[in-house]
C-alpha cells in the first residue's frame, strides 16, 4: 500500500505548518539530543531564522554505550513543546518504546523511529494505530524492501502519514560513520508515494560532509533532509562531531537555496 503501482501521487505529510512531499524541499534541523532550555531554544531561533521547516531533537536516546548520555526524557519533551510555541515550529523527536506513546503524542509533533527500531514491530504498531506523522529511518543493516515492509506495517495499521529517511548503512568503509544510499532515495522514489528525506549527519557523522551530501540529496531526488545543528559542538552531549554549527548552517540553507525556493 506503500507503492506507487496502488497510488501515483506523492504523499504529502503535514504537521504544524509544516509539509514534507511534493513540490518543496524540507529542511528539519536541530541538535542531536535537547540538553537544556538555554541549548535548545538558541539552536532553534537559528534554524528557524534561515528556513528550517521543523526542529528536530532527542529526548530518549539510543546510545551504544549505556554510559553515554541517555537523554532528558519527559523533560526534553517539555522543552520541544516550549521551543515550538515559542517560535511556531513544529517538532520531531524519537519515540524508543511503547510506553513512551502517550508523552510522545502529548509534546511533539511527528514520532521519529530511529534505525535501531526499524524493526521493533510493536512500536510500528503502536505509531501505526496513531495519526501522528511518523519519521521512519532506514536500519543501519535493513535493506531498502525491509524499509518498505516496515513502513507497510505503519500504513497496514492506519496510519499513511509517513516519512522515509535514508541515514545511511554499515558497509565495510570505516573513514566515515555510515555509507549514505542515494542509490535508495532514487530507488525509492520510483517504488513509493511516501517522501524521502535524507539525514546527512548520521550518513556520514561528519561535520564537513554534511553540506555537500545535502547537496546530494537534493540533487538525487529526496523530497528534503533532517540534519543536526549545535550552536557549540565542542561541548555537545551527543553527536557534537557531526553537528552543524550556526554559521555552517546557514550556509547550508543558502547553498539549497535553489531547491528550497523551487517550491
Ligand atoms: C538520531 O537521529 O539522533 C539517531 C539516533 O538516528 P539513527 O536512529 O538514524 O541512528
Ligand atoms: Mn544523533
Amino acid at each position: 500500500m506503500v507503492s506507487r503501482e496502488v497510488q501515483a501521487h506523492d504523499t504529502v505529510v503535514r504537521f504544524g505548518n509544516a509539509s514534507v512531499g511534493g513540490d518543496k524541499f524540507a529542511v528539519i534541523a536541530g541538535p542531536c539530543s535537547v540538553e537544556s532550555e538555554a541549548q535548545l531554544l538558541s539552536v532553534a531561533e537559528v534554524v528557524k531564522q534561515h528556513g528550517a521547516v521543523a526542529l528536530r531533537g532527542g529526548a530518549y536516546k539510543p546510545r551504544t554505550s549505556p554510559y553515554d548520555f541517555q537523554g532528558m526524557g519527559v523533560e526534553g519533551l517539555k522543552l520541544l513543546k516550549l521551543a515550538s510555541e515559542q517560535l511556531n515550529i513544529p517538532t520531531v523527536s524519537e519515540v524508543m518504546e511503547v510506553g513512551q506513546m502517550k508523552d510522545m503524542c502529548e509534546y511533539v509533533d511527528c514520532l521519529q523511529i530511529g534505525a535501531r527500531n526499524m524493526q521493533n514491530y510493536a512500536l510500528l504498531k503502536a505509531v501505526g494505530e496513531n495519526k501522528k506523522p511518523v519519521l521512519l529511518k532506514r536500519g543501519l543493516s535493513a535493506t531498502i524492501e525491509e524499509l518498505l515492509l516496515a513502513a507497510e506495517y505503519i500504513y497496514d495499521a492506519g496510519n499513511p502519514n509517513i516519512i522515509l529517511c535514508e541515514r545511511g548503512i554499515r558497509t565495510y568503509e570505516t573513514a566515515t560513520r555510515n555509507t549514505l544510499d542515494l542509490n535508495a532515495v532514487a530507488y525509492l522514489k520510483q517504488r513509493t508515494h511516501l517522501p524521502v528525506v535524507v539525514d546527512p549527519s548520521h550518513g556520514t557523522g561528519v561535520r564537513e560532509l554534511v553540506i555537500p551530501l545535502s547537496r546530494a540529496a537534493a540533487a538525487v531526488g529526496a523530497d528534503g533532509i533532517i540534519v543536526e545543528s549545535h550552536l557549540n559542538p565542542c561541548e555537545a552531549l551527543s553527536d557534537g562531531h557531526q553537528a552543524l554549527t550556526g554559521p555552517m548552517f546557514e550556509q547550508l540553507m543558502q547553498e539549497l537555496k535553489p531547491f528550497v525556493e523551487a517550491a
